[in-house]
């Protein structure tokens, strides 16, 4: 590392952070990219990993290995929890809790949103977001299992329980979620089992609103719901989920009405997101205004209002007409390098200007929405258009074949080749199952096991 050049550190390798740093790549700064998870996840694949499509490696990449070409970029595995605005310096955590520091001339947060729970922390127990790849195991482990454990009962309520999946949020995430569930249900695993029917399997996807994919045309939105309920979706509008348990979850009317209780031992949460907890830290430390998600207002060139040093880039930056979607934080990361090397040549920075490109949103096999301007295309021309733009943004070149390849796989036959799961080593109430050996168990929760059977 140079002393004499300038230090540029990026917290996050997500979209925008991975592509800030590519493009900083051979310009005369010592990047460091700092990243919780020392990975490039692609998170809009991330339910085909959670419902057994794909493997965790065909949707991440090691940044080390994705920016190895990049002689004065660092990749560091480290999770920022400290922004000393004075000394322009980052404290970062290892995993075994330790820290380390970061000094820097310029200041790029890339941080992204996770998943929220509208305040009720409580429900994350029971209820997995999908943020991460950890979300997604975990997911893949509780579907899986569900259907497992329904295979060990007899009919009845408990079996009914097991073989129950609610989905709350009827965005993108919600729906690719509640169509896989079916999709898997009726074909993968529609021939395997000997006492249930996995075609019984219950989806009941739970919104505030009154359709699904709020983000698209109401024609094409129309046209996602007909498609799930042929698929056995069962869409619930107007509603706000107001307990999540270990066996169960309560909605409640937007309106007047009754509460109403569903039994079930698998919610999947997917219903809004809030700043990680750096960012937080970082607009106090940097005085800078926060929306009611944790979103940090940016001036026009993506800067901190008073701190021309740090921007804030992707789903964290808070500003009218930038939606929280992958092509903002590309586009996001490579103005902010942009702004940085203008600094360095000593010209004027531009204003960012959010391209809207379009968004396809996968609902079933043969069936997606893509919506670009004026062109809206649903059924099998949209499921083209989604799968080609997905390979076009995959991170890695042996990943786009490998998962052409699965898809191939998978659509000429109905089965799922990633469909393994762990158990155990969590630490999370609700993984390993309460089937767990009552020995090793303890009986932490004070819950008896799920069924008679002792596997
Ligand atoms: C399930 C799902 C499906 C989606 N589908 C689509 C889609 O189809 N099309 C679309 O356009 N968009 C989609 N999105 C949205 C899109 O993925 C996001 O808009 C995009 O990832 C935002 O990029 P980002 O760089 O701001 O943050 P992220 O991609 O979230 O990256 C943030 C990075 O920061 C790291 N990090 C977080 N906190 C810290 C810390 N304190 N220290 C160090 N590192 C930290 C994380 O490990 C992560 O790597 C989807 C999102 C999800 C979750």
């Amino acid at each position: 590392m140079d002393e004499q050049r300038p230090k540029v550190v990026i917290i996050g390798g997500g979209f925008g952070g991975l592509f800030c740093a590519r493009r900083l790549g051979r310009v005369g700064v010592d990047v460091t990219l700092l990243d919780r998870a020392a990975c490039h996840v692609f998170q809009p694949l991330l339910y085909q990993c959670a419902t057994g499509t794909l493997s965790i490696g065909q949707i991440s990449r090691s940044l080390r290995e994705e920016l190895s070409e990049h002689r004065n970029v660092t990749t560091l595995l480290g999770e920022a929890v400290r922004l000393d605005v004075e000394q322009r310096r980052v404290t970062a955590r290892r995993p075994d809790d330790s820290t380390f520091e970061l000094d820097y001339d310029y200041l790029v947060i890339a941080a992204g949103m996770r998943q929220s729970y509208f305040g009720n922390e409580d429900f994350a127990a029971w209820a997995p977001g999908m943020k991460t790849l950890d979300d997604a195991l975990s997911i893949r482990r509780r579907l899986f299992a569900a259907f497992e454990i329904a295979e060990t009962l007899p009919p009845g309520p408990e079996r009914d329980q097991w073989l129950t999946f609610a989905v709350t949020g009827a965005g993108p995430t919600g729906v690719e979620l509640a169509g896989q569930i079916r999709e898997l249900a009726t074909r993968a695993l529609a021939n395997e089992f000997h006492s249930i029917e996995p075609q019984d399997a219950r989806v009941l996807l739970f919104d505030g609103g009154d359709r699904v994919l709020k983000s698209f045309a109401p024609a094409l939105s129309e046209r996602a719901s007909r498609v799930l309920e042929d698929l056995g979706v069962e869409l619930h509008f107007g509603v706000h989920v107001s307990d999540v348990r270990r066996d169960g979850i309560t909605v409640k009317p937007k309106g007047a009405g009754e509460s109403r209780d569903y039994a079930t031992r698998t919610v999947l949460w997917t219903a809004g997101v809030e700043a990680v907890p750096f960012a937080r830290h970082a607009a106090e430390m940097l005085g800078a205004t926060t929306d009611r998600s944790g979103r940090i207002a940016v001036d026009e060139d993506l800067s901190v209002p008073q701190h021309p040093e740090v921007f804030v880039i992707g789903d964290l930056a808070g500003r009218d007409g930038l939606p929280g979607v992958a092509e903002n934080a590309m586009q996001g990361g490579l103005h902010a390098a942009a702004s940085i090397r203008r600094d360095l040549a000593g010209s004027r920075r531009k204003k960012f200007r959010y391209r809207d490109l379009g968004s396809a949103a996968y609902i079933s096999r043969g069936h997606a929405l893509l919506q670009a301007g004026p062109v809206k295309l649903t059924g099998a021309l949209g499921w083209l258009g989604w799968g080609f733009i997905h390979i076009a943004f995959l991170t890695g070149v042996r990943n786009r074949f490998s998962t052409v390849g699965t898809w191939m796989a998978t659509i000429a036959r109905a089965n799922r080749s990633d469909r393994t799961f762990i158990l155990g080593g969590s630490g999370h109430p609700e993984e390993p199952y309460t089937w767990e050996s009552p020995v090793h168990q303890g009986n932490r929760s004070g819950d008896k096991p799920a069924s008679g059977h002792t596997a």
